[in-house]
């Protein structure tokens, strides 16, 4: 349930509020907007708690949260979520772009990447250092050499970097290295890892797994945010159905119905959710169109020679293309491709 303070409440209020409410054995999950403050109260059994709550002084009102997923859901918090970090803002007004390599395949490779969607326009560096592959025999990434490339073309491009992190015991090293952490799409639900991705405190990219339903990704969010770590980016980056002239089935109706129920920024990967270059722009501007807060597109010096997902890799006159298209219906829509202003 949510325990909502009175417009001008006092910190003395709400931070008694915040004991009762842990006081309860609930956890308590305190949101400061910037109308008024609310508490989120989680955990079993909550309801009986309500009518004792409402007596509160400076409480307006107690009310059940209805979604499943409850921190992430714009019943608790109606304003969007804007995420910061570095050169990166996801989140309302701010559209990011995030673009780089599947993977970093090396220094040349990745910092020519980094320079051309720098000066196209990107707001973030992506490339995998760890790379989650169908086949064992397939590149697995360059693990912390490549996350040490990454921060070079980070110190030089000044770009922020978002990286994936694979398991729980990796995420110390990730971390360290990464502005932002992806959760892969087939990571989606391995909660230890959520719940140690969520503690380190960075932001984190977290993508829908191909057979997952909307409600269970926000749940997923939940584990992050319940680590008390309010910067997640939900990915829309295609689901599997019986259609196979796309490596994956594009969602977009998908980023409007989160934005419905949460206030977390939707970042949508048109690369993974095509897997074919030739439908990526397109599919960008219409993510764009759809509301998208944000993207995320793979982009290689030569998609042919590519160590993984070379046939969605744009190439950089590709990518430039696709930034000048993306810019016209963001501005459409009312929305900006901007670096954060630091
Ligand atoms: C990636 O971003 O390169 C990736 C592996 O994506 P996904 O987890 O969505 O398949
Ligand atoms: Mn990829």
């Amino acid at each position: 349930m949510i325990v909502v303070m009175k417009q001008g409440a006092t910190k003395q209020q709400i931070e008694h509020m915040i004991e009762r409410v842990e006081a309860l054995g609930l956890k308590s999950h305190p949101i400061y907007g910037t109308e008024r403050t609310v508490i989120a109260a989680i955990g079993d059994k909550r309801d009986e708690h309500r009518a004792s709550l409402a007596s509160g002084s400076g409480v307006a009102e107690v009310v059940p949260i209805l979604a499943p997923y409850k921190v992430a859901s714009r019943e608790v918090k109606p304003e969007p979520t804007v995420v910061r970090t570095g050169s990166l803002a996801v989140g309302n007004c701010h559209l990011g772009m995030i673009a780089g390599p599947c993977s970093v395949e090396n220094q040349q490779q990745t910092m020519s990447t980094a320079r051309a969607v720098k000066a196209a326009g990107a707001t973030a560096l992506r490339g995998g250092a760890f790379k989650p592959r169908t086949s064992p025999y397939s590149f697995q990434g360059l693990k912390e050499d490549g996350l040490k490339i990454l921060a070079a073309a980070r110190d030089e491009t000044g770009l922020a970097v978002v990286t994936e992190v694979m398991a729980a015991t990796d995420v110390p090293l990730v971390a360290r290295y990464a502005d932002v952490l992806q959760i892969g799409a087939r990571n989606m639900q391995n909660y230890r890892l959520l719940e140690t991705a969520g503690e380190q405190g960075k932001p984190v990219l977290l993508k829908r797994g191909p057979c997952a339903t909307v409600d269970e990704l926000l749940l997923a969010a939940e584990y992050v945010l319940n680590a008390n770590n309010p910067n997640v980016m939900l990915c829309e980056r295609g689901i599997r159905t019986f259609e196979s002239h796309t490596r994956f089935t594009l969602s977009l109706a998908s980023v409007p119905y989160l934005q419905e129920r949460t206030h977390l920024p939707v970042v949508v990967d048109p690369s993974h959710g095509t897997g074919r270059a030739s439908l990526v722009p397109r599919m960008a501007a219409a993510a764009i169109a759809a509301g998208a807060d944000g993207l995320i597109v793979e982009v290689h010096p030569e998609p042919e020679i590519a160590l993984s997902d070379g046939f969605q890799s744009l190439t950089f006159e590709q990518f430039e293309q696709l930034m000048q298209l993306c810019r016209k219906v963001a501005d459409a829509v009312g929305k900006k491709i901007m670096p954060n202003e630091r």
